[in-house]
């Protein structure tokens, strides 16, 4: 059978683009390398009986504030967002707790016990994110150029204060809550969100992230679907099927199939070839599409030179425990969070960001976690919880910067000692925290690679998300668009503008220039657009 368009790859971009050319009557087949689908947004009940366990990731704020997810209208095809008492949190050893609440009110209150006028300069920094907030985002979400959110961005700029704002997008995280906060609450919130990309906290581009990341948690929260993240899969893919779209498991394409230079198909591992009329979106990593699913001849130089600067971000280690009880934290927070924060200090968390960023394993690696229970009570047995950690390890190790044990090969004793050390890390903030784990799982950079050939090296962004990687240099200069330069063959990844996040943006992106060009293509049958 001939489809109007094949979609390679589930993950949420995937499942995002068939579902947006479904919607415009296409015929579309999604195929899917692994046995499952959902990418990067799956969970697993094989962990421990009776406990759900998101394998991959797990909060979804830029789902929640994404035009292209919200659109889909995913609650009527089963989805239910839950979130967490409290939004995010931080424990600051011997000094409780910094707190994001899901009511910026409290939020102020809770940073202004803590540091006298801390509060009214959170409210001011949220009344200015509502004025700019969702241009910014749009902004960031769509094709580029942006140039219907950089024009409403640029008008609502006096009103935020001008330049003034600008230069604070532009201030590196670890600078940007001591330059409107006295407290270490604020501050460390923010630097502890711009580590969920791979920008060093001293370079420009990271307050740009702490600041958004922040206030979407103030805003739209850090929600997860009920259920588990393979949830927010499942109601993309019934969504999908309902239209009459279909997909298929366990069907890996291995070549782009071109003919007079423009993609009229794919062949699979196993010689089945299926032919298209109008694209093929690759929700695959750029360096695989680019470097073995097309020959170098299909390709423009511009792209064969460009891949050659292309870089991976860090490696990941990710660690999930079943716990027969709540994490015994020392210090009880006053509202539970979601999602913890794990660094001693801003200083403690920009040093193992940066020993990442230098090839060292970290002494004392910065811990994203999820409490995944309390944020969703039907994830395990009442009074249990089912709980992960991750954090970033370099993807060619040059030395441990711990205690020297550690080589950065990734196999089981190296994941295995790694994961002690993240474990410790959360022992001393919760003495008696490995007395209770039942059940713990370790996915290691080769773990999380062999679920999904999209993680390269454990790298959970798609690429690295630093400046020099994104917009018109995404994933090469002069791309910043879903066009891969040849003709028919739209890049919807991660790998593409604007970057990794579970946001569908990239996905939407590819799916409408692919409906772009074939438009243009029937209205101007002689001319070849990119
Ligand atoms: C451990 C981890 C934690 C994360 N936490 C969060 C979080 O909490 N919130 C958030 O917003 N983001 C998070 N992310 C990032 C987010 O999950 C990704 O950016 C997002 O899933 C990217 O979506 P995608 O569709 O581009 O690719 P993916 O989700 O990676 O999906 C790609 C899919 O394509 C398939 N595929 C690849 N090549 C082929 C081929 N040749 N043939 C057939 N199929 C193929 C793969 O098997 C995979 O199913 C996390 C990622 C990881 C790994």
């Amino acid at each position: 059978m001939t489809y109007d368009a094949v979609v390679v790859g589930s993950g949420p971009n995937g499942l995002v683009a068939a579902n947006h050319l479904a919607d415009h009557g296409w015929s579309v087949l999604v195929l899917e390398a692994q046995p499952e689908i959902g990418g990067a947004v799956r969970s697993a009940a094989d962990v421990h009986p009776g406990f759900v366990h998101d394998t991959f990731s797990a909060f979804y704020p830029l789902g929640a504030a994404s035009a292209a997810i919200r659109e889909l209208r995913l609650e009527e095809h089963g989805l239910r967002w839950r979130h967490a008492p409290a939004v995010l949190g931080h424990p600051l050893p011997g000094q409780g707790w910094a707190l994001l609440h899901r009511n910026r009110e409290v939020t102020a209150d809770l940073m202004d016990s803590a540091h006298a006028g801390d509060g009214q300069a959170w409210l001011d920094l949220c009344d200015e994110w509502d004025r700019i907030g969702g241009h910014l985002v749009d902004g960031l979400l769509t094709p580029f150029p942006p140039v219907r959110a950089a024009l409403a961005g640029l008008a609502r700029l006096p009103g935020v204060g001008g330049l003034g704002f600008v230069r604070t997008l532009l201030t590196p995280a670890a600078e940007l809550g001591s330059t409107r906060f006295g407290g270490d609450a604020p501050r460390i919130l923010m630097a502890g969100n711009a580590g969920h990309s791979d920008i060093p906290l001293d370079a420009p581009g990271s307050g740009l992230m702490a600041l958004m990341m922040t206030m979407l948690g103030q805003t739209v929260g850090f929600p997860v679907p009920e259920g588990g993240a393979g949830e927010l899969s499942s109601a993309l893919a019934r969504r999908f099927t309902a239209l009459g779209g279909e997909i298929r498991c366990e069907a890996e394409v291995t070549r782009v199939l071109t003919s007079r230079g423009r993609a009229c198909g794919v062949g699979l591992a196993g010689g089945e070839r299926v032919p298209v009329r109008r694209a093929v979106v690759a929700d695959v990593a750029a360096p695989h599409l680019f470097g073995r699913l097309l020959d170098r001849a299909d390709l423009p130089d511009r792209v064969v030179r460009g891949m050659r600067g292309f870089r991976m971000d860090p490696g990941t280690v990710k660690v999930d425990w079943a716990l027969d009880g709540p994490v015994p934290w020392a210090e009880q927070p006053a509202y539970a969070p979601g999602t913890v924060h794990v660094a001693d200090s801003t200083t403690q968390l920009t040093e193992s960001l940066g020993q990442v960023a230098a090839g060292a394993i970290p002494a004392a690696p910065f811990l994203l976690a999820g409490q995944m229970t309390t944020t969703d009570p039907t994830r395990s047995p009442a009074g249990t919880e089912s709980m992960w950690a991750y954090t970033h390890v370099p993807q060619e190790t040059a030395y441990d910067a711990g205690d020297g044990s550690i080589r950065g090969t990734w196999d089981h004793d190296d994941c295995d000692r790694f994961a002690d050390r993240m474990q410790e890390r959360i022992e001393r903030l919760a003495p008696g925290f490995g007395s209770r784990i039942l059940t713990r799982r370790i996915l290691g950079p080769r773990e999380l690679e062999a679920r999904n050939a999209n993680l390269i090296g454990g790298a959970v962004g798609g690429g690295t998300a630093q400046l020099h990687q994104q917009l018109v240099f995404r994933p090469v200069p002069g791309l910043g668009r879903a066009e891969t330069g040849v003709p028919g063959l739209y890049l919807g990844s991660a790998a593409a503008h604007p970057g990794g996040g579970v946001h569908g943006a990239c996905g939407r992106n590819a799916a409408r220039a692919a409906l772009l060009h074939d438009r243009a293509r029937r209205l101007l049958p002689g001319r070849r657009p990119a």
